[in-house]
């Protein structure tokens, strides 16, 4: 037998925690293990009379060719493709073998011509039957699958009220407490509703069945899938809250959250489609104007329904400056101005103008040749440049690497302007590819506004760059202008800093791969 954990690090953890316990205690092999010796028991083998488990991760690095009966996958989702073949092929000659493979939900994934393709446990996955958990609705006895929503109508299943009561209109801030009381299941056939209690809960799974989805299966194999909503000790309350705190963190223009609910709680695989950078029209008809919020000779400039903070940006041009100013609240944000500024000091008395805080302006600093970082130290501004990268790393302990989408550099200033050679400056470098990632989701949502006038060329702007789906990078189309656009995801890049929108937590990942 052959058991394959999810990485080569958990394969000693999962023998030492799982396996040889429950190997101990089980009336059957209880006393074949204790009759084994030191040789025959170790983190990566077991050795009895009858049979030989190897235990490993999924780089293979130990193994010899054995005869394989049966194979054990845990956690696939996380495999090298190619490895599911590798084990297999172990087994290829031997009659009556048994495969089972145990997993979250995996992902479609662009191939190398740029057409959809399954990850190795999703390929393996759909070869099979997949066959759905259903359970029996108590009102009409119809048969229906407990998710979040039904896949071919969208219909919700799981169900929740969004009342004032439930949910602040200015501010689009939950109730937790009250939205969870309202959380029930409705049969997607007779609009029945079944209440989110314990014992509604267990009468309910303990009528039910798998429903076959695809006759086209290779034979003897079998797939099946059972979301989180099977569990009846699981409150509905709590996976319909971490749903909802994964739309709010998509209204924030990151994925990751609902990525992650997809496939640990509903057991769906991500595809392609759901990560889809939407396509939107940019001519906004938000209901407001760029004069609107100029303050004119006022004291202070006008500010949106429940403002937070106000972020601008300038690009940096040969002969001039093309500048946004974006203000963030009330769950969204507005556009609140865009112009292109010849002159250095007129970006500055329009950062003073608009009333942007300290910090809350950055200048695109481009190559460390540059004026720019000479612009930054005069007037304090932030200093900015974006790069053509998914993302830095950042080393924590000694095994974890950390993803992050920015980092921190110093450097000198070189520039001529105002004579300050030497000086050291901070500069904030960030991943071009997650902000305009960030950026696009963001812009095609009806809270995040541009004005009815907006100009033309910032419209044009909007659409001079695509999103290669070969190499996940953002790249200008032709020689369209883009340098709105270069402003919106610096300004994005600025909300992220004060936690407005993206993911909350970095990504991690293993530095043993
Ligand atoms: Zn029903």
């Amino acid at each position: 037998m052959m058991i394959t954990t999810q990485t080569d690090s958990e394969s000693a953890f999962f023998a030492k925690t799982k396996l040889l316990p429950c190997l101990r205690e089980s009336p059957g092999t209880r006393d074949i293990v204790a009759g084994l010796g030191r040789d025959d028991i170790t983190k990566e083998h077991i050795i009895t009379p009858a049979m030989f488990i190897q235990i490993q991760g999924p780089s293979l690095s130990g193994l010899q060719s054995k005869t394989i009966h049966y194979i054990l996958n845990d956690e696939m989702w996380r495999w090298k493709k190619g490895t599911m073949a590798e084990i297999l092929r172990r087994a290829n000659a031997v009659r009556n073998k048994k495969v089972l493979s145990v997993s979250q939900g995996g992902e479609q994934i662009a191939n190398e011509y740029g057409e959809s393709d399954w990850d190795e446990w999703g390929a393996w996955w759909h070869q099979g039957t997949q066959k759905i958990f259903h359970v029996q609705c108590p009102h009409c006895e119809k048969y229906f699958s407990p998710e979040t929503r039904r896949e071919d109508d969208g219909k919700f299943i799981l169900c929740w009220d969004e009342t004032p009561e439930t949910r602040n209109i200015e501010t689009k801030e939950w109730n937790w407490k009250a939205v969870r009381q309202t959380v029930r299941m409705q049969c997607p056939e007779c609009d029945g509703v079944i209440e989110n209690r314990e014992r509604v809960r267990r009468e309910l799974v303990q009528n039910w069945k798998y429903v076959q989805t695809n006759f086209n299966n290779s034979p003897g194999h079998e797939s099946f899938r059972y979301s989180g909503y099977t569990l009846w000790w699981r409150d509905w309350a709590d996976i319909i809250e971490s749903f909802l705190r994964a739309k709010d963190s998509l209204r924030r223009g990151s994925i990751e959250e609902l990525k992650a609910f997809t496939q640990k709680e509903e057991a769906k695989f991500w595809t392609i489609k759901d990560k889809e950078i939407p396509i939107v029209n940019t001519k906004g008809a938000a209901g407001y104007r760029v004069e609107d919020y100029d303050k004119g000779a006022a004291e202070e400039a006008p500010q949106i329904n429940g403002e937070d903070q106000r972020f601008g940006f300038a690009d940096m041009q040969k002969d001039r400056f093309p500048v946004c100013i974006r203000a963030f609240g009330g769950g969204g944000s507005r556009l609140v101005y865009c112009e292109e500024l010849q002159k250095i000091e007129e970006v500055d008395e329009a950062v003073k103008h608009y009333g942007l805080k300290s910090g809350a302006f950055a200048l695109d600093v481009g190559n460390w040749k540059s004026d720019a970082l000479d612009f930054c130290h005069q007037y304090k501004w932030s200093a900015m440049r974006g790069r053509d990268i998914n993302n830095f790393t950042k080393t924590r302990g000694k095994r974890a690497t950390l993803l992050v989408p920015y980092q921190r550099v110093i450097e000198y200033m070189t520039g001529k302007a105002h004579h300050v050679k030497g000086q050291k400056i901070k500069v904030l470098e960030f991943s071009n590819t997650y902000f305009k990632d960030v950026f696009s989701r963001l812009r095609a949502m009806e809270e995040h506004q541009i004005p009815d006038d907006i100009c033309q060329l910032y419209v044009d702007s909007m659409e001079s760059e695509t999103k290669d789906s070969k190499r996940g990078i953002w790249r200008q189309i032709g020689k369209r202008p883009n340098h709105y656009w270069d402003c919106e995801i610096g300004i994005t890049f600025m909300a992220f800093l004060y936690k407005l929108v993206g993911a909350p937590e970095p990504e991690t990942e293993e530095s043993s791969h």
